[in-house]
C-alpha cells in the first residue's frame, strides 16, 4: 500500500449522487469521449486512436460521487469504475440500460447503499486540482451484502 493511501476500517455510505454516475470512453483506448447528449452518435472520433481504428466504439465507466462517513467526519470520495462494479455487480452500461428501462433506478441504488458499512482504501488524487479523494478498494462489511444490481432487479421485478 502506498504511504498516500488512507485505510477506513469501518464507514458507512451516507449518500450517493445519482444525477450523474458514468461518463463515456472510447473502448479501444479508454480515451474520455465528449457526451452523447451534444449531438455526437454513438460510434464517434476518438482523437487518441483514431488512427489505429476506424469506428471505436464507446462504453460507459462509473464516476460515482459518495459521501462517507466514518466516527470522525464525512467525506465526499469518487469511485471509479473497478470498486464501483463491487458495489454495482455490473458494468456502468448496463447499469444506464436498466436506469433507462426503470425510472428511478438510480435513486433506488443510491437509497440501497445508503446507512451500508464497507471497508475502504482511499488514494490521493495524483492531479493537484482534483479536490476529492479516489476510493482505491472496497470490501462490503455485511456478509449478506448482495450488489445493487441484484437488489434493483428484485424490486422492479426483471
Ligand atoms: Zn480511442
Amino acid at each position: 500500500m502506498a504511504k498516500r493511501d488512507l485505510t477506513l476500517p469501518f464507514c458507512s455510505i451516507v449518500a450517493m449522487d445519482s444525477s450523474n454516475f458514468c461518463y463515456r470512453v472510447c473502448s479501444n483506448c479508454e480515451g474520455i469521449l465528449p457526451d452523447k447528449s451534444n449531438g455526437f452518435s454513438e460510434f464517434q472520433h476518438c482523437s487518441r486512436c483514431s488512427f489505429n481504428q476506424r469506428t471505436p466504439a464507446s462504453k460507459r465507466v462509473y464516476k460515482l460521487l459518495l459521501s462517507v462517513a466514518t466516527d470522525k467526519r464525512v467525506m465526499i470520495v469518487i469511485c471509479f469504475d473497478k470498486p464501483a462494479k463491487v458495489l454495482m455487480g455490473c458494468s456502468a452500461d448496463e447499469l444506464f440500460d436498466f436506469s433507462c428501462a426503470n425510472p428511478f433506478a438510480l435513486e433506488a441504488s443510491a437509497r440501497f447503499l445508503e446507512g451500508q458499512m464497507f471497508q475502504m482504501v482511499l488514494r490521493k488524487p495524483q492531479s493537484g486540482n482534483a479536490q476529492h479523494m479516489r476510493i482505491d478498494s472496497i470490501v462490503p462489511l455485511a456478509s449478506n451484502f448482495h450488489p445493487v444490481i441484484e437488489y434493483l432487479k428484485k424490486l422492479y421485478r426483471t
